[in-house]
């Protein structure tokens, strides 16, 4: 079976002077791509109507589905509805249920309406309204010559919500795809070329695809699997790979089941040991709080600004060492339990001795672990990382599901 024929069509200006980059594109293509079809073009066009409806006609002559963003909005740049309406011969006409939300969602300001945001309510004769419970700018759906067509806001969060409510439930029983098997495993803390190096005594059977995508502070390795290969085979060599890389693999999502964000494994692995944390941190500058704050097992986090001292900082009981010479990283952790009371505790700061060395120690009913990373790059990723590598060696020393 023939996968069917996705187009993206993005909308703007801002696109060819390149003042934003297409996401949204890049975004769509891979979940249509998960989902089985075969995106076989991208295009954008600026705000030109003739232009649009061109490429609107194009498109359908093509392709069985296309997804477009951007352009529903209340200005004169905005021009989706209208070349839709040229393009396919579908005159524009005022969708009453669309004026009504958008009334509605002014009513819930505090400025009345503009006038110009009734241009969001008109719509292609025949199209199919698609709400937008985001923002103001209801999207719309209609088929041309055996095309399906999708018309989303621009905005990225407004057009992924209203993909998932309306467009991907629709796809998923119109067309008769075989959604391909992806697999990823995220890992800390291993580059990848190391991770290439790991795979390479792999040889994968025929059909797999194998790549590399970089989220940073993660690595993901990326296995698409046919439609039709066999699950269990497929779980043994994916546990085989797991195995190749190490420790550093913290979650593995695959179509069945999601393994998760670092985070998210941190706190399964936590509230199913009812355990608790206590953290203090320099370099990652709250970002560790941050990550933590939404959880009950996070009772206590100390942000020290880098380079400063940090004893001071700790409640201290005379006698425990803390206080002469330069903070040992352990004995603050250890200290920070006990004060605490929390199961663990984690510290995160520069060395002492060289502030491009991260060192991190985790104390725990076993004892005080110390590891030590070095941290490259900007300030921005710098703070990611390190949260984000204080986080996995909390996780290496709970125990596993
Ligand atoms: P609005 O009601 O905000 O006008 P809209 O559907 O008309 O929504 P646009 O005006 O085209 O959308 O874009 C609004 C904003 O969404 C842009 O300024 C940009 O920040 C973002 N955006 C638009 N298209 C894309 C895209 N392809 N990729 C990423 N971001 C985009
Ligand atoms: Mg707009």
């Amino acid at each position: 079976m023939t996968s069917p024929r996705a187009e993206i069509l993005s909308q703007g200006d801002e696109l060819l002077t390149g003042q934003i980059a297409d996401t949204n594109g890049a975004w769509l293509s891979e979940r249509l791509t998960e989902l089985g079809f075969s995106v076989t073009r991208h295009t954008a066009v600026g705000d030109d109507l003739d232009a649009l409806a061109a490429a609107l006609q194009e498109i359908a002559a093509r392709a069985a589905l296309c997804i477009g963003t951007g352009g529903l909005g209340p200005t004169v740049d905005d021009l989706t509805a209208g070349a839709a309406a040229r393009a396919f011969g579908l005159p524009l006409k005022e969708d009453p249920e669309a004026l009504r939300q958008i009334q509605a969602w002014f009513a819930g300001r505090t400025y009345p309406m503009p006038e110009a945001n009734r241009k969001q309510a008109l719509l292609p004769d025949g199209s199919r309204r698609l709400d937008n419970l985001r923002g103001t700018a209801p999207g719309f759906a209609l088929d041309h010559r055996g095309c399906r067509f999708f018309f989303l806001p621009g905005v990225p969060h407004e057009m992924e919500f209203m993909f998932e409510r309306a467009v991907r439930a629709d796809i998923q029983s119109s067309f008769p795809t075989r959604p391909a098997q992806l697999v990823t495993l995220r890992v800390l803390g291993v580059g990848e070329s190391t991770l290439q190096q790991r795979l390479d005594p792999f040889a994968l059977p025929p059909g797999i695809k194998l790549g590399f995508r970089t989220v940073p502070p993660e690595n993901h390795v990326k296995l698409l699997f046919p439609a039709d290969f066999p699950v269990p085979e497929r779980d043994l060599l994916i546990d085989e790979i797991r195995r190749a890389i190490g420790t550093a693999v913290f979650s593995i999502d695959t179509p069945e089941r999601l393994g998760g964000t670092l985070i998210e494994c941190v706190d399964r692995l936590m509230r199913q040991t009812d355990a608790s944390l206590a953290t203090l941190e320099t370099v990652s500058r709250g970002h560790l709080a941050q990550l933590c704050g939404a959880f009950a097992w996070w009772t206590y986090g100390l942000v020290v600004p880098d380079g400063r001292p940090v004893v001071q900082h700790l409640e201290l009981s005379p006698g425990n060492g803390l206080s002469d010479g330069p903070p040992d990283v352990a004995a603050i952790a250890t200290h920070l339990r006990r004060r605490h009371g929390t199961t663990h505790a984690l510290a995160c700061m520069e060395s002492p001795r060289n502030p491009s060395e991260l060192v991190i120690a985790v104390a725990s009913a076993v004892g005080t672990a110390r590891v030590r990373h070095r941290l490259d790059g900007n300030p921005g990723y710098r703070r990611a990382l390190s949260a984000a590598l204080a986080l996995d060696v909390l996780r290496r020393t709970l125990p596993a599901p």
